[in-house]
C-alpha cells in the first residue's frame, strides 16, 4: 500500500490520532502584555458582517481582527531583528511545516517554580534517554502552563516585578540555535522566552537565537500531555501572510496508537 493511502487508512482506522494542540481563538484568548514604551498587539475579535439577517439573509461571516502573535502562533525568522533578513512567514518552504516532534517533559519543575529555565544538561541528558533531537524537527516544551491557558492573568501570572513563566536559559536556547538539528520550538506559553527574560542576556533569547539562526517558534500549545516523547509528527503552517513576522496556526499532531 502506498505510504499515503496507508496515513488515510490509518487515520479513518483509528490507529493514527490526530491530536489538536492549538488553543481556541476568542476575545478571551490570552495575549502578550509589553509594558510601556513599547506597542501591543490587540485581542482576538470577531466583526460580523451578516447573519442570515438583512445584511446577508441567506449567509452568515464576519471579519476578524487579530495581531499576527494572538493564541496559537508561528514566528519566523524576520519577528526579530537577529532575523531580520530571514524568512517571513509566507516564505517558509511548505515542507518544513510537517515535521517530527518529540516532548521534553518539566511540568513538574515548572509547578514547582514558575521560573524554571530549561537548561543545556536537561536537553543532553533527556538525549541519553530518549536519542537525538531530531533533524528538522520540534523541540516541544511542556511545562503544564496550558492549564492556565483560559485566565489570562494566571497566564501571564505577573507581578510587580514582570512576568512569571517557564522558558529556557539563554544558554540552552544559544544551544538549541546553533548546536541542535531542531527546526524551532513549542511552548504552552505565551511566548517562546520565559516571563522573566526581558532581563536575560541577551533579552528574550529564544527569540534571539533561534529566530536568528533561521529558526522557528510555535506558541500557546495544547495538549502536549497526549503526545509520546518521541513519534509524533506535527503539521504547523501559518498563513502565507507576505512580510507577515508570525500567523495564528493550527498545530495538529499525528500519533500512532
Ligand atoms: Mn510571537
Amino acid at each position: 500500500m502506498s505510504v499515503l493511502k496507508s496515513l488515510v487508512e490509518g487515520i479513518r482506522g483509528g490507529s493514527i490520532e490526530v491530536v489538536d494542540l492549538t488553543s481556541p481563538l476568542t476575545s478571551d484568548t490570552p495575549i502578550l502584555q509589553l509594558p510601556e514604551p513599547f506597542g501591543n498587539t490587540i485581542p482576538f475579535r470577531l466583526e460580523e458582517i451578516s447573519r442570515y439577517d438583512d445584511r446577508g439573509p441567506g449567509w452568515y461571516w464576519n471579519d476578524i481582527h487579530t495581531g499576527e502573535h494572538t493564541g496559537t502562533h508561528f514566528d519566523a525568522p524576520v519577528h526579530w531583528v537577529t532575523g531580520k533578513d530571514g524568512e517571513d512567514v509566507s516564505q517558509v518552504a511548505p515542507a518544513r511545516l510537517l515535521a517530527p516532534a518529540v516532548v521534553l517533559d518539566f511540568s513538574a519543575q515548572a509547578a514547582a517554580d514558575p521560573d524554571f529555565l530549561l537548561q543545556i544538561d536537561h536537553v543532553t541528558a533527556w538525549e541519553k534517554e530518549h536519542g537525538p533531537l531530531p533533524e528538522g524537527g520540534w523541540l516541544l516544551y511542556r511545562t503544564g502552563w496550558d492549564a492556565r491557558a483560559d485566565d489570562q492573568a494566571r497566564f501571564l501570572n505577573a507581578n510587580e516585578t514582570g512576568p512569571h513563566t517557564p522558558g529556557i536559559s539563554a544558554e540552552c536556547a544559544r544551544w538549541l540555535a546553533e548546536r541542535s538539528p531542531v527546526c524551532g520550538i513549542g511552548v504552552e506559553t505565551v511566548g517562546t522566552d520565559a516571563g522573566a527574560a526581558h532581563s536575560f542576556d541577551p533579552a528574550f533569547p529564544c527569540h534571539s537565537f533561534l529566530l536568528g539562526a533561521g529558526k522557528y517558534g510555535l506558541t500557546q500549545l495544547r495538549n502536549l500531555d497526549r503526545l509520546p516523547v518521541t513519534g509524533a509528527v506535527v503539521v504547523a503552517p501559518p498563513l502565507p501572510i507576505i512580510g507577515g513576522s508570525g500567523s495564528p496556526v493550527r498545530v495538529l499532531a499525528l500519533v500512532e496508537r
